[in-house]
């Protein structure tokens, strides 16, 4: 299922069975003093991989490349902001090399929230399917489909530090925060529920299965409609 890992042949394999390419994109980013800093590329790689193994197909490597980042946005550092236009040309090239591949449709899972960033990588997948008709992309944040029942976006607090606890448990310590008194979400860098006492791997892995339970259907969907049109 990782590219990476795959020799040409297993490769040619798992595309011609179900060519979907997955791409689980994030930023190099603050995520508390308790998370790793890579937690949405990681976190992304952990649900694309879960997806891929209901659905079939191929899990690209890891895209580190964010767009409106606790950096400018809150003061953060340990955190990578690119702009705009690396973000798109990035998402542009490797839609176009899919394709060229041969992929009929590509899902990037956004595990980095920033609204701007969403939108620029959105952008660019409508535009690449205004002129595809014989492979489709699609671009979400792994929230979309779990948000209504009870695992919604948030920043490096309950439900990301779930994932983090449920994908790779040695990445996080929750020892490194403040263990006594209510939690500075501002000056700690976290945004959602209280992680000290509400994560949980738990929480982590009913999340994935939320995830895998409402997205792969419409993947397979996207699939059947367009080897229909090809
Ligand atoms: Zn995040």
């Amino acid at each position: 299922m990782r590219y990476e890992e795959m020799k040409p042949e297993d490769y040619r394999r798992a595309k011609e069975a179900a060519p979907i390419a997955y791409i689980p994109w994030g930023a190099h980013e603050w995520h508390g003093k308790h998370n790793p800093l890579g937690l949405d590329t990681l976190k992304a790689h952990g649900q694309c991989l879960a997806l891929c193994a209901e659905t079939g197909g191929v899990v690209f490597p890891h895209v580190y490349c964010g767009f409106q980042t606790m950096k400018p946005h809150a003061g953060f550092d340990c955190t990578l902001e690119f702009s705009k236009e690396c973000v798109q040309l990035l998402a542009k090239e490797y839609l176009e090399q899919l394709a060229d591949e041969g992929f009929k449709v590509i899902i990037i899972l956004m595990g980095h929230y920033g609204h701007m960033h969403q939108e620029a990588i959105k952008e660019v997948v409508a535009d690449f399917n205004a002129k595809h008709s014989d492979c489709v992309a699609w671009a979400f944040p792994d929230y979309e489909p779990t948000a209504d029942e009870g695992f919604p976006g948030e920043h490096g607090a309950c439900f990301e530090t779930s994932y983090m606890m449920w994908f790779r448990p040695e990445l996080v310590d929750l020892t490194r925060l403040p263990q006594e008194g209510e939690l500075d979400k501002k000056a700690e860098g976290v945004h959602g529920l209280d992680p000290r006492t509400n994560a949980s791997a738990k929480k982590g892995r009913d999340g994935v299965n939320v995830l895998v339970k409402n997205a792969a259907p419409k993947i397979r969907e996207l699939l059947r409609n367009a080897c229909s049109r090809s």
